[in-house]
């Protein structure tokens, strides 16, 4: 027995103590000189070596080694992961690694006849020598594995064609997992690498987590980072952000998944991604359009809320008197003139106003100065104005017509009012009786002719020119005013 080897194919014997009910054929090995050779033979004692294609007594690297080093010996798949070659040493690591039972599958391929075999290995060490032997029970499950190919490979075929249809669609097929003390790794279809413009195909499965997650837009890793606690909390979630292309640059991806825990362990996510860019950006374009349209008609909005006020502003100037503020004669005339003029329709007195000698104050002061008095006037009456419902026109140089509408009461007391508003002003006048500037008043109440009313304010006035100036006149009661006077 070679000093140097660790692992002994464990005898017939001992094996024969392990067989299964299922068994059909088990290997026996016996050592000497350091080379591990054995036979496989049947549960019924029949040496199957020969009929496999393997000398007779064959060794273990004859049957594991170089078989599949020239691809007759195929592990189909490990039940167990930890054992990924079947070598001496990977088994010896094993059982340091605590393992005691292994099952294995092999496909041992000669010519076109494939066999399909399940291994069950024991490894134990021996008390005698310290060797770690391994006890090898063989079945042959061809059958039953020609029958799952079968199925796989209707299975493969219908996620071929899963496949193929979403690609056409443009969905690429990906699976990530995140699990406890491994690094995270993505799995992606052809679409996928395709979406991800991936064209280098040697990269790992980490690298093309890696390559995926860096190529997030920053400011989107919220929203994905969210959509991946949703999948794992909800099992489902569905997210669009802008993700870096390599050739293409920013470009919107739809994607949603699936989660799966494996508990204790972490999660695995499934799901698929599209590129949606042309959407987003339609999306995009139609919200620009609708701001650019709403921008515009808040422009028109401007544009047309400036002519109004440049329209009203050049409608009052038109109406007012430049120098007293007043209204002047032509809106004067308008509203005469207009039978559907509220003004008109709602007369209720006229008031004739002007100024006491007002001649001499230009003549005394100059001219300036009258029209810096024609100006307080002027801004007193529009206050007079608003606060007791009545229109001022300027008539004439210094004459000015007020109009009351609505009320027909007060209209004696209003009228002394307006006299008594100008004298308050206190415009001083070292040539006028008063000290001050005055203004003499007419006005008339009766309403039933319209167009003679001017003339009836203009007449009272004059008489109150007469009666003695700064005073107010009616004229329904101007010769009442005469007889008291006289
Ligand atoms: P009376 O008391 O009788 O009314 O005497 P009066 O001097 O005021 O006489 P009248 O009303 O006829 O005089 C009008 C004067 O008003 C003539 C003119 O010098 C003056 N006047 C008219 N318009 C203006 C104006 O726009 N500015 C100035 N400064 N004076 C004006
Ligand atoms: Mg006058
Ligand atoms: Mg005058």
């Amino acid at each position: 027995m070679g000093k140097n080897k660790e692992l002994i194919i464990g005898s017939r014997a001992r094996l024969f103590d392990l067989i299964l009910e299922d068994s059909q054929y088990m290997f026996s090995f016996d050592t000497s000189d350091g080379i591990i050779e054995g036979q496989i033979v049947s549960k019924d004692g029949i040496n199957y070596s020969e009929t496999l294609g393997l000398s007779d007594p064959c060794n273990f690297d004859d049957i594991i080694g170089r078989t599949i080093a020239s691809k007759k010996l195929k592990v189909a798949y490990a039940l167990d992961s930890s054992v990924k070659k079947i070598t001496r040493e990977g088994l010896i690591k094993a059982y340091k690694a605590g393992k005691r039972r292994l099952e294995i599958k092999i496909c041992i391929a000669k010519s076109e006849d494939k066999r399909y075999n399940r291994l069950v290995m024991y490894l134990d060490k021996d008390k005698e020598s310290g060797h770690i032997i391994c006890y090898v029970l063989c079945q042959d499950i061809t059958a039953v594995e020609e029958q799952w190919l079968r199925e796989n490979a209707t299975a493969q075929g219908l996620i071929n064609d899963t496949d193929q249809v979403l690609s056409c669609a443009g969905v690429g097929i990906w699976y990530i997992s995140l699990l406890k003390g491994e690094k995270p790794k993505m799995i992606a279809n052809a679409k996928m690498y395709e979406l991800m413009g991936i064209k280098d195909t040697v990269m790992t499965e980490e690298e093309v987590y890696d390559f995926w997650f860096g190529r997030i837009k920053k400011s989107a890793l919220p929203s994905v980072l969210m959509s991946v606690t949703e999948m794992a909390r909800k099992g489902m979630s569905e997210n669009t952000y802008i993700w870096n292309h390599p050739e293409l640059g920013e470009r919107y991806v739809r994607c949603g998944g699936t989660a799966e825990r494996i508990k204790g362990k972490g999660y695995i996510f499934r799901g698929y991604h599209s590129d949606v860019t042309d959407i987003k950006k339609n999306d995009l374009k139609q919200k620009q359009m609708l701001a650019d349209a709403l921008e515009e008609t808040r422009k028109q909005k401007e544009l047309l809320q400036e002519a109004l006020d440049n329209y009203k502003q050049a409608d009052y100037d038109r109406r007012r008197d430049f120098l007293t503020g007043l209204r002047n004669r032509q809106d004067m005339f308008e509203m005469l003139n207009d039978s559907l003029s509220d003004v008109r329709s709602n007369i209720s007195a006229m008031f004739m106003m002007d100024i006491d000698n007002f001649k001499k104050l230009n003549d005394h002061y100059g001219h300036t100065m009258g029209d810096e008095c024609l100006k307080k006037i002027g801004a007193a009456l529009n206050e007079f104005a608003e606060a007791n419902n009545m229109y001022f026109y300027r008539y004439g140089g210094e004459e000015v017509l007020g109009i009351a509408v609505n009320e027909h009461e007060g209209m004696d007391e209003r009228a002394d009012r307006l006299v008594k508003l100008i004298y308050d002003l206190n415009i001083k006048r070292e040539d006028s009786e008063y000290g001050r500037l005055t203004v003499s008043l007419g006005y008339t109440t009766d309403t039933s002719d319209l167009d003679k009313m001017i003339d009836k304010a203009d007449a009272a006035m004059y008489r109150a020119k007469t009666n003695g100036k700064n005073q107010a006149v009616s004229y329904e009661r101007r010769d009442l005013y005469n007889e008291k006077l006289v």
